[in-house]
């Protein structure tokens, strides 16, 4: 059953029982993933032979051969298992198919877009780099930022790579630029106004501003249409180059790759990159080394948690430029009580100003309280030890019985103290209380591992991350 493939001719011939058999598996596979992703990622599967229990097929791109490879390859098996139970193993080529579709023509955007079933990204900045670049938002700028301690260096930061980048003497004062902090902390804001700035004082500049995810979809783009070489050229052509999310890369080997060369083609042209990510670099998953370093290479700048004086001064902010009369006590209520993200905080005060304009009068704290009762109680999370007990050894990768264990080994004994620092810092519970919690231990030892949590968090960066990746995944 096996196929003939000879030297001398490289398109292989499978035998007519395998075609059919791949016909039927491609069927089943079509009706369980749904038209959209068979298309796009089954399209150009080749069946090439089966031999010795092995079913091998190809794709044309190591991409597609690695996606299909970590995505799909169980339910392929399983597919073509049911319909020829004589196939045990499944391999996947890379094999450019000669009977491959050519490369659609450029005039065909629309009808390869319609395959590929993703919006195409509109563009507002760059002529000629229309396709590439993401719409900046208007709002979003430097002048519309308001500055607090929490967010004042990765400010900075931005404000000094948008004027050195404008002016006439252009250079590059860190590279990459490399902002990171929790959702709705103000990055794509600071990216958007590091955009807006360069439009405005050096217009003639070529920016592009985009999100991983996009970055990685015109990869992919290009890889299906063959046209990686336009990518390349298009991307490493560019002056300040901005994405957004990174953390969408990682994991992603084929685009990591493309990222990772893109990037030192532009550091070495001393072209200047700015990128945000929800982590640190060195606390992104599924990165690999070598761009994890590379990353970490300029200015690492991290947006704090919002303090309410910075959600105070935001409102006052949003308030004013709205022109909607907001008394300051609804203001000072809602700092107080709506703590997640700026994004909540402006969608509270979106609702009150649309009320107070629909309804023609002041709103009142009781009003207030009516309005937002919903965003109000998602903002009233309390974390329990037993919460952060079990998300301190889970990251810890320790058992959970060592939080109340007698053990004093330092591997254990260490984020133990994490958890009781935490304990601390995001309950309402006394010190007594949390000795009783982690095996009844006094509350000065309690005190002790706070403090120690606070000294070693100042003097050791690594630990210092975990217990604020710990914090906010645990109020978040
Ligand atoms: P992120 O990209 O970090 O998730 P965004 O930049 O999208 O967050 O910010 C979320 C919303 O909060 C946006 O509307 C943004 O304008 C606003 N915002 C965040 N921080 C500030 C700030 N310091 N001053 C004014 N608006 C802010
Ligand atoms: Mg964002």
């Amino acid at each position: 059953m096996a196929a003939k493939a000879t030297a001398l001719a490289p398109t292989i011939t499978v035998s007519e029982a395998v075609v059919e058999d791949w016909t039927r598996v491609l069927r089943r596979l079509r009706d369980e993933l749904g038209e959209t992703a068979f298309r796009s990622w089954f399209q150009e599967i080749h069946v090439e032979r089966v031999e010795n229990a092995e079913g091998v097929i190809s794709l044309p791109t190591r991409f597609l051969r690695n996606w299909v490879a970590t995505h799909y390859a169980d339910k392929l098996l399983a597919a073509w298992r049911a319909e020829n139970p004589a196939v045990r193993r499944l391999t996947i080529v890379v094999e450019p198919h000669p009977t491959a579709p050519p490369r659609p023509a450029p005039s065909s955007a629309a009808a390869a877009d319609a395959q590929l079933a993703t919006p195409t990204p509109v563009s507002e900045i760059g002529d000629d780099r229309a396709q590439l670049s993401a719409p900046l938002d208007p709002r979003f700028t430097f002048a519309n930022f308001v500055v607090g301690k929490p967010n004042e260096l990765a400010n900075a930061a931005a404000r000094r790579v948008a004027e050195a980048f404008s002016a006439p003497a252009h250079s590059v004062p860190f590279n990459p630029l490399f902002l990171y902090g929790g959702v709705g902390l103000g990055k794509t804001h600071l990216m958007h106004a590091i955009a807006w700035h360069v439009r405005t004082h050096a217009p003639r500049r070529k920016v592009i501003y985009l999100s991983a995810e996009k970055f990685m979809y015109q990869f992919i783009r290009a890889l299906r249409f063959r046209s990686t070489m336009d990518f390349k050229e298009q991307f490493r052509s560019v002056d300040l180059l901005m994405i957004d999310d990174v953390q969408f890369i990682s994991g992603k080997d084929s685009t990591q790759e493309e990222f990772f060369h893109t990037f030192n083609a532009l550091v070495d042209q001393n072209r200047q990159i700015v990128i945000s990510a929800d982590k640190s670099p060195s606390d992104l998953e599924g990165l690999e080394e070598r761009m994890r370093s590379r990353l970490g290479w300029g200015l690492v700048a991290d947006l704090h948690p919002t303090t309410y004086e910075l959600r105070l001064g935001i409102l006052h902010a949003k308030a004013e430029a709205s022109g909607a009369k907001v008394p300051d006590k609804v203001l000072e209520f809602l700092a107080h009580k709506i703590t997640s993200n700026v994004r909540e905080l402006e969608g509270a005060l979106n609702r009150i100003t649309a009320h107070t304009q629909l309804v023609g009068r002041d709103i009142t704290l009781e009003s207030a309280h009516e309005l937002l009762h919903d965003l109000l109680r998602a903002n009233e999370r309390h974390v329990t030890i037993d919460e952060i007990q079990k998300k301190v050894a889970e990251h810890f990768n320790i058992k959970m019985a060592e939080m109340t264990s007698a053990r004093r080994a330092r591997i254990v004994a260490r984020p133990r103290q994490v958890a009781m620092y935490l304990a601390k810092q995001l309950t309402p519970r006394s010190l007594p209380e949390i000795g009783r919690k982690f095996g009844g231990r006094d509350h000065t030892t309690v005190m002790h591992a706070v403090k120690k949590i606070e000294e070693l968090t100042a003097a050791d960066r690594a630990l210092g991350e975990d217990v604020e990746l710990l914090r906010r995944m645990l109020l978040s």
